[in-house]
């Protein structure tokens, strides 16, 4: 069986009395994108750098596509990609200059201007970075991480400060990526594109990792499942759809309204108990869990636990 391609084995870092990582272990597969999700200070930024020879670990060991990233940074360049942050390109390169350049640290660079033209800059070369809108200068980013045809490329805050077009624009972008056969390893704080884009996701706090799934399995782990609202256009019997498969709540709001939630199957039953006590559900409403209510859920039980550890 092939090994995963970026393996991370309790690893371990510390800045004085900070545990910035404390103990991270995980496997990413071939052509996986993975997220690391968490908010500031949570540790990402010393797993991935980590994982990309930047730094190294007081403990613990990172073997990507089978190599060792703090010993072995010159076969590393040779597989892995890093977007670069964006206030680490000079505001006066041009599109052009900078492909060019970061083409000349490769054997076997990708053909730039093929690059560029994938990423949407083909009209852009003699663009000065300064002057590229955020998704211009986002994409430029990416192609950056990409000229070297990395195996496994490490993409940092994607979509910040870009429009929701755009965003969508750069999304579509990494899966492109990723079907050449990629492996993704995505940075991130926001869980709306964690939730779109990613197979699976850590959650990182406080230098650990607090759950590791697929954003369904994570949303469902976290019982974040499907509310629904309405009023009843005839009284019901509340404790009959309490029975119902998949319904974990009922109760009635002071208005009139009523509550269930459940899994996403329950709405189907809770339909057909209404129909057959003949009320419509009137002003219905059905929202569905997001990966948002699930991390929330997930760090607010994690604090809450370690307070509760802490006064014990
Ligand atoms: P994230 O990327 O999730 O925001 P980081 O990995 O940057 O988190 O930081 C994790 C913790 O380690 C934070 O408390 C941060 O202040 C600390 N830290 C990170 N890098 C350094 C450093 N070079 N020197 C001192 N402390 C650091």
């Amino acid at each position: 069986m092939r090994a995963p391609a970026v393996v991370v084995d309790d690893l371990r870092k510390r800045y004085g009395d900070t545990a910035a990582v404390d103990g991270v272990s995980f496997a990413v597969e071939h052509g996986e994108i993975f997220g690391i999700l968490g908010p500031n200070g949570a540790g990402k930024t010393t797993i991935v750098e980590s994982i990309a020879g930047l730094r190294t670990g007081d403990a613990g060991s990172i073997r990507v596509h089978g190599v060792d990233p703090w010993t072995d940074r010159e076969a590393l360049t040779r597989i892995l990609g890093i977007q670069l942050q964006e206030s680490r390109l000079q505001a006066k390169i041009t599109v052009r200059e900078a492909l060019e350049l970061w083409s000349a640290f490769y054997d076997d660079p990708l053909p730039w201007r093929d690059l560029a033209a994938r990423v949407g800059l083909a009209g852009l070369l003699a663009a000065r970075f300064s002057k590229l809108s955020g998704g211009q200068q986002q994409r430029l980013s990416i192609a950056l991480a990409l000229v070297g045809r990395p195996q496994v490329a490490i993409l940092d805050e994607l979509s910040t400060g870009l429009d929701p077009r755009v965003r969508q624009e750069v999304w579509q972008l990494v899966r492109e990526v990723r079907d050449t056969g990629v492996t993704i390893l995505l940075v991130t704080h926001s869980m709306e594109e964690a939730q779109h884009l990613c197979d699976r996701v850590a959650i990182v706090d406080g230098g650990r990792i607090r759950a590791l799934d697929t954003p369904v399995g994570l949303i469902r782990a976290a019982g974040a499942g499907t509310t629904m609202r309405f009023t009843p256009s005839a009284p019901i019997d509340l404790q009959s759809l309490r029975e119902l498969a998949g319904v974990s709540s009922v109760h009635a709001d002071g208005g009139g309204r009523v509550v269930v939630q459940g899994s996403e199957d329950a709405v189907v039953l809770v339909m057909s108990s209404l129909a057959a006590q003949r009320a419509v559900p009137q002003g219905l409403h059905v929202a569905s869990g997001s990966l948002d209510s699930a991390y929330l859920d997930l760090t607010a039980a994690e604090t809450a636990a370690e307070t509760a550890e802490e006064h014990r």
